[in-house]
């Protein structure tokens, strides 16, 4: 069996292709680009002015604002700039533009070969009730439900109902795990329906429902699918993504530790079905979401372009899809058949972002004073970010894509222990720890599952913290970093002991604060060595060495190396056994605090201003929404907690606030 040649398609070469996103996936489009001598061209932003993968890029140029709009969202910037520096393609990465008809109409009217799928594809999958249609269609099984174009309250309650609750409604034109929402019983389906076609009208400017049976155990299994211009589609296996937060995915892995070759084979070719019922000719992924009990499976949709976790499918298979994207884009027939897709191994893929996972995973901005690699064989980081980078709020939190690849899931799971314990990533909250609580966790070991995984398995209050014995440990490392520090720049007074000059036996103390817990630390230098008692523990320390950012020290019997990250507020510092922890010294004096103000409403994190909802003299009713804030794709709704009266707005429309700023101000009904 050989692919088949359609002699008619004509063969396009490209030579300069312009990358149309940032970040990771920039990075990693070029990097295939230099594999294949294609000369590359970044697009940025103002906030990516100093970012790596402008600098990776041949040629770069700016397109505009931080803000998508202006800039990564912006077709015609994007055009001109293809134009003016001579782009045979653009590469649309994934998000932004990557799933747009127009663009991808509009750069084939151009003459510029967009490297994804045909627009018609594109836009047969964007609707989530058509793109249901065509897969019952060709036969390819979809979760039970309504996608009808009667979109009134009757006709989707009545949907709802013959389903049978819980019902999932979703967005028709949702993605991104955006606007879904769960009914429970048939007395929340009316205000759920109006609640759904608001926020879907607001996030995607569509209100347009569909219903469906809401899987209460299943798992997300999606098929790489891959297509030709020939006439030819193939499957590349699948990915495991039920571990999920938020509808959006954290860990990926392949092979999925529950389909057995017969599953497999069936699901792939339901995939491939679906492939060629949109004359696919490019890479894309074909969801599913998987009832382990009755082995039946659903289609959920078509993703038409490169996914986030694309690397897991290259580990096994040594495939480079970019390359088989852009041989695809220029007309080339598949470089394999069915047959010789072969996955070896496995690989699984970690997601680091900058969230709090103990804080409902809201994303976090700020700079990454420190970002290390460790060194392990089979390891690979998709990342474009460096040490001083910054994560900003006009984009996705995600730090770094961490992929390992072993022989067996066991060892690779064991690899990827060792990185999240080793990776160093320091000046701001991300989800390290949380995805080694994940990756330590029997049932995820054993590969029992679904989607609901974290939510129901995962005990998030816990997180914040990494237990007092490794919090103390870094308390001495802090003290003795700090001291270390003060001591060289005593210069003319060195002979003399730092701090307690005349009384040998004062113990020096400092105050480390780790979430609410306060932890006094008192020490004392004498003949080489640190006496230390921290919290309950009585220490000996000794330094062994300090550089610039870590230290080395021995704590009673253990030598301990410490990575060390300092701002304004905080002390980052990482350690194997301890992980991430950050202190803050508690200041000498008692320092101005900010007093809360009654009737104040403040932003809960950096983020833009979208919509002011109310007025300075509106009553408004508990529960009502105030104002719309946006951080990192992420919409933020500020509602009122009790009824009152707004009484001066300080937000404007589109400005940018740190989080705490002063939104607004109520005063409550009765003073
Ligand atoms: P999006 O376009 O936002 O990615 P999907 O339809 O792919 O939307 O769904 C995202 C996630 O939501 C899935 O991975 C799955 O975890 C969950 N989900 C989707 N549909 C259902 C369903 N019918 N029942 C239960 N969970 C679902
Ligand atoms: P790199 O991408 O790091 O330059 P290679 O091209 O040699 O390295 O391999 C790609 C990735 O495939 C490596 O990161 C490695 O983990 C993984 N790998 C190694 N051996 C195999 C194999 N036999 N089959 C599939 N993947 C493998
Ligand atoms: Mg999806």
């Amino acid at each position: 069996m050989e692919n088949q040649i359609d002699q008619s398609v004509q063969i396009k070469a490209i030579t300069t292709l312009l990358i149309a996103n940032r970040g990771e996936i920039a990075s990693r489009v070029m990097r295939t680009c230099r594999a294949m001598g294609i000369k590359t061209i970044a697009v940025f932003s103002d906030a990516d002015q100093d970012a790596p993968f402008v600098a990776e890029a041949d040629t770069a140029i700016h397109i505009g604002e931080s803000n998508p709009s202006a800039s990564y969202l912006d077709q015609d910037k994007i055009i001109a700039a293809a134009k003016k520096l001579g782009a045979d393609a653009i590469h649309p990465g994934y998000g932004f533009l990557s799933e747009n008809v127009s663009f991808a109409e509009r750069c084939v009217a151009e003459g510029i070969v967009f490297v994804g799928p045909n627009a018609a594809a594109i836009a047969a999958m964007g609707s989530k009730s058509k793109a249901k249609s065509l897969m019952i269609e060709h036969e390819v099984p979809v979760v039970p439900g309504y996608q009808g174009e009667d979109q009134s309250l009757e006709r989707l309650t009545k949907a709802a109902e013959e389903i049978g609750f819980p019902v999932l409604l979703k967005a028709t034109a949702g993605g991104g795990g955006k606007g879904m929402r769960i009914v429970r019983e048939a007395s929340e389906i009316e205000s759920a329906i109006a609640a759904a076609k608001r926020e879907s009208l607001s996030a995607f400017g569509d209100d347009e429902l569909i219903v469906e049976k809401y899987i209460a155990s299943g798992r997300h299994i999606e098929f790489q699918i891959f297509g030709d211009k020939h006439g030819n589609a193939i499957h590349i296996l699948e990915r495991e993504c039920s571990i999920q937060r938020r509808y959006q995915k954290v860990i990926e892995e392949s092979p999925s530790p529950v389909l057995d070759e017969d599953m497999r084979e069936k699901m792939g070719a339901a995939a491939v079905n679906a492939a060629k019922a949109l004359k696919y000719d490019n890479a894309g992924t074909v969801e599913f979401i998987y009832d382990e009990s009755s082995k039946d499976f659903y289609f959920l949709e078509v993703n038409t372009r490169l996914q986030v976790e694309h690397p897991v499918t290259e580990e096994i298979t040594d495939l480079d899809l970019v390359q088989m994207q852009i041989e695809s884009a220029q007309g080339l027939p598949l470089r394999l058949i069915q047959e010789e897709v072969n996955g070896i191994g496995y690989a699984i893929e970690c997601r680091l972002y900058a969230e709090d996972a103990s804080n409902d995973f809201l994303p976090v901005t700020g700079r990454i004073e420190c970002f290390e690699i460790p060194e392990v064989e089979g390891l690979r980081v998709e990342t474009a970010i460096a040490s001083g980078s910054d994560i900003s709020i006009f984009y996705d939190p995600m730090i770094a894509k961490l992929i390992v690849w072993d022989n067996s899931r066991q060892a690779a799971q064991t690899k990827m222990r060792y990185v999240l314990k080793n990776l160093v990533c320091l000046g701001m909250t991300t989800n390290q720890n949380f995805l080694l609580q994940l990756l330590e966790n029997e049932d995820f070991k054993a590969g029992r599952y679904d989607t609901h995984f974290i939510q129901n398995k995962i005990d998030l209050s816990e997180l914040s913290r990494q237990g007092e014995g490794a919090e103390l440990l870094a308390c001495v490392a802090a003290t003795v970093y700090q001291w270390h520090h003060r001591e060289q720049s005593r210069g003319l007074l060195k002979s003399l002991p730092s701090g307690w000059r005349n009384s040998f036996n004062d113990y020096q103390k400092v105050v480390y604060i780790s979430g609410d817990t306060e932890y006094e630390t008192k020490y004392r230098y004498k003949d080489g060595a640190f006496q230390f008692f921290a919290g309950p523990l009585e220490l000996k320390a000794r330094l062994i060495e300090v550089l610039d950012g870590s230290i080395r020290l021995q704590i009673d019997d253990t030598q301990y190396k410490f990575t060390v990250a300092k701002n304004a507020q905080h002390f980052y510092l990482h350690n194997e056994s301890t992980g991430n922890i950050s202190l803050q010294e508690k200041p000498r004096f008692p320092a101005f605090e900010a007093e809360k103000i009654e009737g104040g409403y403040e932003s809960p994190m950096p983020s833009q201003i979208i919509k002011i909802l109310v007025e300075p003299g509106q009553e408004v009713k508990s529960g009502e929404s105030l104002i719309i804030l946006s951080s990192m794709k992420m919409e933020n709704t500020i509602e009122a907690d009790a009824d009152g009266v707004v009484e001066e707005i300080y937000a404007t429309e589109g400005a940018n606030v740190e989080a705490g700023f002063l939104l607004l101000k109520m005063a409550s009904e009765n003073s």
